[in-house]
């Protein structure tokens, strides 16, 4: 079995885990090109590695009592094979585990997930709008799977949406409220698009638009955040 490829590291970070102070695991690889991405260096899979998995995890065995867990993010973590040894590993050496998925692999999500202790899943859009966002036909269904197992297994998550007015409108906000709550998820936040090349900078006074006022009205937990 291949090593985990890693793209990118973060040895420490307090916003990663909500709570804990944890380490960031950037995986290399995605199938997805969302007009939005901030990681485009991440995206192929065999992009150049930044670091040799078995010399980060020594250099994580070195941080044990100064960190409390490790974030595997992306990329698209599920996307390697090599995830559930990576993340046994790092589990044997005392941290929690977190994950940061976009969710677009629902089986290999469920093998991974009774090894994480909190996920942070990326909810791009209302179904109908998964294309438009990430270029990929049907992206939406696989991803409403995956929330339904992390709901049914009752791992800590946080449900993540990086919001635009180009790019998600009332309607579609109104959607996502709607089809979130059909499957009992209480915790929402809505993170402000950062401009890149392809997504301009979001109007200021975002929060105070009337589709993400009514958005937050209907979730017992949420955030807005900034870019
Ligand atoms: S799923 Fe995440 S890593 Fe992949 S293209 Fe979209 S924003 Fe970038």
């Amino acid at each position: 079995m291949p090593s985990l490829r890693i793209g990118g590291f973060t040895p420490f970070t307090t916003t990663d885990y909500p709570g804990l102070l944890a380490a960031v695991v950037f995986c290399q690889g995605c199938p997805w090109r969302c007009t939005y991405c901030h990681n485009p260096h991440l995206l192929p899979v065999e992009g150049p590695e930044s670091h040799v998995w078995p010399d980060l995890l020594r250099f994580l065995e070195s941080r044990r009592g100064l960190l409390d867990a490790v974030v595997f993010s992306g990329g698209e973590p599920t996307l390697q094979g090599a995830l559930a040894d990576a993340m046994r590993a790092v589990k044997a050496l005392g941290f929690r585990i977190g994950l940061h998925s976009a969710g677009m692999y629902p089986d290999r999500l469920a093998r991974v997930l009774p090894l994480v202790d909190w996920i942070g899943l990326d909810i791009k859009a209302p179904r109908a709008a998964y294309p438009r966002i990430t270029g990929v036909p049907a992206a939406g269904a696989a991803v409403f799977d995956s929330l339904r197992l992390i709901l049914g297994a009752g791992v800590d998550y946080e449900l993540r949406c990086t919001w635009h007015p180009d790019l998600l409108s009332a309607a579609d906000l109104a959607s996502l409220g709607d089809e979130l709550q059909a499957l009992g998820a209480d915790r929402l936040v809505l993170q402000e698009c950062r401009p890149t090349g392809r997504a301009s900078a979001i109007p200021p006074g975002w929060h105070d638009d009337d589709g993400v006022t009514k958005l937050a009205g209907r979730f017992r937990h949420f955030t807005l955040r900034p870019g």
